[in-house]
């Protein structure tokens, strides 16, 4: 071959090479071009979909966290702090506020039990079987009495709405009823009557902030769930303990909490006219229709009479006979059962407890009523050195350290001006002989 030849044969096959070389380069070329029109159109595509992202992790947000809804941030459960605040001016003559206690919306069984056990005296894993066990109970449709109730205020801890129950009963989820106007009613009269009802005899009052100083509240709890694991006599002495202050404050507890759960019911309804019609549905009584109903029902006459001996005695006013007389009434409403609940609506603490608070209200004016519970609760017993026979002797025998007798007593304070918080407890201390929380 000549040189000619082998250098025209080789130029072809590089010419040839370089072509294919080209064709490939161009093929991986449109190939990777290909691949980067695709990616800038994904990152075209992720920033146009960026705010939607956003978006949908903040809708979500709510859903993740559905569970325990921190109320105090919801406009119409602040609207009650401050509608109390503005109304009673607790915090300028108490020195203390509920406002600072979070109210929460529970919408699992799971979300109420939890700070109802935290503080209990068990290990973690007991507790976390515990919460099990009711969450299953639950989930049968067995409900435990913890989880019947509608709401709770632990003391130092704050308002929980147990939102689970709620919906159950309305056949509703937990966040419809939430949603709802009616739900929503429901929720700021169960807040009200707990927090501005017990939560603030609790952290506001005297004999309140002892029992939560000997962690009464809490050792009761623990005592429902029945968690112990050794029997001791200092339980069996903190339990009656409880019992004892229980009994003798109950008609101011549940009397006082049903009063104000109305009362703030009716200013915000004012406020929220949506809401209206529902808010208006907590409970009110009269006790002339009480003793009527009472007069009317088999086995009631007993309880009529206790009645009209406490609210229009016919002899004179003194701390022994309201003493007398309220213990009369507390035993005929007791011996009635549940006779009592079916012809009146509610049990006798409430409904009873309710009209010796709207006595007052009546006499003394609105404004005085958290002041007169105060004042009724400024009792310290000594809780964490008092014997219980002492103590049952002071409450049973002394009118003037039972609870429920200092505030019935108060019924029959002569009347001054309307409104007048502090001559209202200057009459409180001078006419009662009750040392009020201020004044
Ligand atoms: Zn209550």
């Amino acid at each position: 071959m000549d040189l000619d030849k082998r250098l025209k044969d080789m130029e072809r096959k590089l010419a040839q090479k370089t072509a294919a070389i080209e064709s490939n380069a161009q093929q991986r070329l449109r190939a990777l071009s290909r691949r980067i029109d695709e990616a800038v159109a994904k990152i075209g595509r992720i920033d146009v979909q960026t705010p939607a992202g956003v978006q949908q992790i903040e809708l979500s947000v709510p859903a993740l966290r559905s569970e325990r809804v921190d109320m105090s941030r919801e406009r119409s459960v602040e609207a009650v702090d401050s509608i109390m605040e503005a109304e009673f001016d607790v915090h300028g003559r108490l020195g203390g506020s509920m406002a600072a206690y979070p109210t929460t919306y529970c919408e699992s069984a799971r979300e109420y039990i939890e700070p109802l056990v935290a503080d209990m005296p068990v290990s973690d894993s007991q507790r976390e079987g515990l919460i099990q066990q009711i969450e299953q109970a639950a989930q049968q449709g067995q409900l435990p009495p913890i989880l019947q109730s509608l709401g709770v205020h632990i003391p130092g801890v704050g308002c929980f709405i147990n939102g689970w129950y709620m919906a159950q009963g309305a056949g509703v989820s937990p966040r419809e009823l939430f949603d709802s106007p009616k739900g929503f009613a429901q929720i700021v009269t169960t807040a009200s009557h707990e927090k501005w009802g017990h939560g603030f005899i609790t952290e506001l009052t005297a004999s309140g902030a002892e029992k939560k100083s000997v962690q009464l509240g809490k050792h009761h709890l623990a005592d429902q769930f029945d968690v112990r694991t050794v029997d001791t006599p200092d339980h069996a002495r903190l339990s009656e303990q409880w019992e004892i202050l229980f009994f003798s404050s109950q008609y101011v507890e549940e009397g006082y909490a049903t009063w104000i759960e109305r009362y703030l019911a009716e200013c915000i309804a004012q406020r929220n006219p949506n809401c209206a019609e529902f808010l208006r549905t907590a409970p009110s009584f009269s006790i002339d229709a009480i003793h009527a109903a009472l007069s009317n029902a088999r086995g009631g006459a007993e309880c009529a009479q206790a009645i009209q001996a406490l609210f229009a005695p016919s002899a004179s006013i003194s701390f022994e006979s309201v003493h007398a007389a309220m213990a009369d009434l507390v035993a005929a409403v007791d011996a009635m059962g549940d006779a009592f609940l079916h012809t009146v609506g509610m049990p006798g603490c409430y409904a009873i407890g309710f009209c010796i608070v709207d006595a007052i209200a009546q006499r003394q004016g609105p404004k005085c009523i958290p002041f007169a519970v105060a004042a009724a609760c400024n009792i310290q017993y000594g809780l964490a050195q008092i014997s219980n026979h002492d103590l049952r002797n002071y409450v049973t025998t002394h009118p003037n350290l039972n609870v429920n007798t200092r505030l019935a007593l108060m019924m029959f304070l002569s009347q001054g001006t309307k409104d007048d918080v502090q001559g209202f407890m200057g009459r409180v201390r001078d006419e009662l002989g009750i040392t009020p929380p201020f004044g």
